[in-house]
């Protein structure tokens, strides 16, 4: 095991951030360990997070299309039904096949893999309670916090993840609740929301703010918001819960519009409390060799990633910025290839952001109210799904496409999607925006027809001129 013989680089954590940044450690000739606790790698993301929540979406929305959408394209069956023990096992069978996977590229690299919950002696030195009942300590000329974060509850409601669950209880119902309330309208409670109001329940969500996903691009998320109301999804807005009641069989909520005034109650068999993660540090010592946190417990780094302490760095979900896990491997890349003497560089403006509801809602870059605010004059380009051959082919066409593009320079500041596969188109965008490219340059590129990749490419053409086919 590690014993006492000294690493390049400790990884504390084994989510996407941790993971990655071992394992680029190791291929840059770093002797590398990686510490986790949880006893399976891939953290939040692969357990508890972007992958189930990302097979239960799927296999919920081909129960729906098989309930509402084949017989209009002539394939009938008389009766079809959820077996959700087989949906859960299809969703479980995905993470471990996954978390093993990285455990093999782990291997793979030589990557040496502690399981257990580790806790800094000293900025050098972290004590490993390993999940076998030992305890080892793991020396490092670097070591790196990739603890990430934690779901964060609301003030007076406990999660018991049976009534009041978190998504990590939501990802493993074991039934469909007749009525669900989900608390907080961000891009986890409506994905959530949509499983379970497509395999049959009533679902309300209740948010505080007078918006849904307050970072989406206000012309986008109003189209959002009526798309999910089309899909029987309620929202009470300006809304806050200030009683909880579990002493019957199922709970009773009591709410009160977000400035005060009459309270109403809403009953739910399950209510889901999506309002949020926070940052996870708790029993790492930071307060022993002195890592400092902001006021919301994130950790403060540099551009390189650098704590305030000397050789310890910090990246993912527990430093500021996006809390996404594709960001956070960015984060792990960066931050070893600076320790390995390199320069690594990760642009939180152009960090991809999807909600893998149907149709999917993508952005990269700024939204028109970013824009609006900068004072900078642009352009909007706009294409609707409706104008495009495979989207209306496959009866698939609602969603747009919008770009917005500086007006003297026509370069791309914001790509905001709403289609089927949203999550997979936005990354012309991302990389368009990565090279500074103009609209006329993506519309100058030839796209496949008939591809929905041609709404982009039609947009970019409103943006600085007209588009063909609206
Ligand atoms: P984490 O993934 O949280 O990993 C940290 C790991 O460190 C954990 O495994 C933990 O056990 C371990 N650890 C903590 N403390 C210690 C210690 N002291 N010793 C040893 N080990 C320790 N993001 C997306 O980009 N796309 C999505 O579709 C998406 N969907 C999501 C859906 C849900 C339901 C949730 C909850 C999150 C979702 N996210 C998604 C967010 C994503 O999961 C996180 O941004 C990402 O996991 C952060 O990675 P990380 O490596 O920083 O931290």
């Amino acid at each position: 095991t590690s014993g006492s013989e000294e690493n390049d680089v400790v990884v504390i954590g084994g989510g996407p951030g941790g993971y990655v940044a071992a394992i680029k450690a190791a291929q840059l000739g770093l002797k590398t360990t990686c510490i986790e606790k949880r006893g399976t790698l891939g953290g939040t993301c692969l357990n508890v997070g972007c992958i189930p929540s990302k097979a239960l979406l799927h296999s919920s929305h081909m129960f729906h299309e098989a309930q509402h959408s084949f017989a209009s394209h002539g394939v009938k069956f008389s009766s079809v039904e959820v077996d959700l023990p087989a949906m859960m096992a299809q969703k479980d069978k995905a993470v471990s096949t996954l978390t093993r996977g990285i455990e093999g590229l782990l291997k793979k690299n030589k990557v040496n893999y502690v399981k257990g919950y580790g806790k800094f002696i000293s900025p050098s030195e972290v004590s490993v309670d390993t999940i076998d009942g030992a305890n080892t300590v793991v020396k490092g000329k670097n070591i790196i916090i990739a603890t990430g974060s934690d779901v964060k509850s609301l003030p007076g409601i406990t999660i018991d993840e049976e009534k009041i669950v978190s998504s990590t209880g939501a990802l493993a119902l074991k039934k469909i609740p007749k009525k669900l309330v989900v608390i907080g309208a961000g891009y986890i409670g409506l994905e959530m929301g949509s499983v379970w109001r497509r395999l049959g329940s009533e679902v309300t969500v209740v948010e505080f703010a007078p918006d849904i996903v307050p970072s989406m691009d206000g012309e986008v998320r109003k189209q959002f918001q009526r798309m999910l109301e089309k899909q029987k999804m309620k929202f009470m807005l300006k809304t806050k819960v200030v009683g909880v009641d579990t002493s019957g069989d199922g709970v009773k909520l009591t709410l009160e519009p977000a400035s005060g005034g009459d309270q109403t109650t809403l009953e739910a068999d399950v209510v889901l409390v999506s309002a949020g993660r926070t940052p996870f540090t708790a029993g790492l010592g930071l307060d022993k060799i002195g890592v400092e946190t902001d006021k919301v417990g994130r950790i403060p780094v540099d551009e390189r990633f650098a704590t305030n302490v000397s050789g310890v760095y910090a990246i993912g979900d527990v430093i500021p910025g996006p809390m996404l896990a594709h960001k956070a491997e960015e984060d792990g890349v960066a931050c070893v290839e600076f320790i390995a003497g390199k320069h690594g560089h990760v642009d939180y403006d152009k960090v991809p952001g999807v909600v893998y509801t149907h149709p999917e809602v993508a952005s990269v870059g700024k939204t028109e109210e970013q824009v609006k605010a900068l004072g900078v004059e642009y352009c909007v380009g706009k294409f609707p799904l409706l104008a495009n051959s495979r989207a209306k082919a496959i009866d698939d066409a609602e969603g747009l496409v919008k770009i917005i593009a500086e007006k003297e320079t026509d370069k791309i500041l914001g790509v905001h999607i709403m289609a089927p596969n949203a999550g997979e188109l936005i990354h012309e965008a991302a990389l368009a925006l990565t090279y500074d490219a103009s609209s006329e340059d993506i519309a100058r590129v030839c796209h496949a027809h008939p591809t929905m990749s041609e709404a982009l490419k039609e947009a970019a053409m409103a943006t600085h001129d007209k588009a063909i086919h609206i």
